[in-house]
């Protein structure tokens, strides 16, 4: 059984996101959309907010489940038995990062694989980070979300 967990924060899910997961589901026989919980970070949007984005999004992938986790990705993959994760990757600082990360997770994750999308040009502008900015702004952040969500 193929097992990707796709980890992040999700605060909010945008349209790369669903684009990776999306593009993931061939690949898989299951894909977890998994929200990392770091006590010391400050979201925008609770928990449970983000988790309910995720299951409304995903609700029409009958391979794509949603959960939410503490402690090192690395540890949870294992936990559940997945044996790849799955980053998206938009630019060369994307890349920089994600390298360490993934190398760093083969050792404490035992193996683990990470496989990489390389996100497609009409989303590669996207984070969430700029969507908060623009929510807190007043601005109109729907361009860059998937449509079952509203802000
Ligand atoms: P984190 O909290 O780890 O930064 P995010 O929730 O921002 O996580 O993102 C989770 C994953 O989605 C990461 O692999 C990130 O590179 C990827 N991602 C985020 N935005 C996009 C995008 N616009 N296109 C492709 N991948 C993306």
């Amino acid at each position: 059984m193929r097992k990707a967990v796709f980890p992040g924060s999700f605060d909010p899910i945008t349209s790369g996101h669903v684009d990776i997961v999306k593009r993931a589901v061939p690949l898989f026989d299951e894909i977890i959309v998994a929200v990392g919980i770091n006590s010391s970070k400050k979201y925008l949007f609770p928990l449970e907010q983000r988790i309910a984005w995720l299951e409304k999004v995903f609700a029409d992938q009958p391979n794509v489940r949603v959960d939410s986790y503490e402690g090192l990705t690395a540890h949870y993959c294992r936990e559940i038995n997945a044996g790849y994760m799955l980053r998206g990757l938009r630019n060369a600082s994307d890349f920089d990062y994600e390298k360490t990360i993934s190398q760093l997770n083969s050792i404490v994750g035992d193996g683990l694989e990470t496989l990489f999308l390389i996100s497609r040009p009409a989303y590669s502008h996207i984070s969430s980070t700029i969507v908060r900015e623009i929510i807190k702004g007043k601005g109109d952040a729907s361009p860059f979300l998937p449509p079952e969500i509203e802000i």
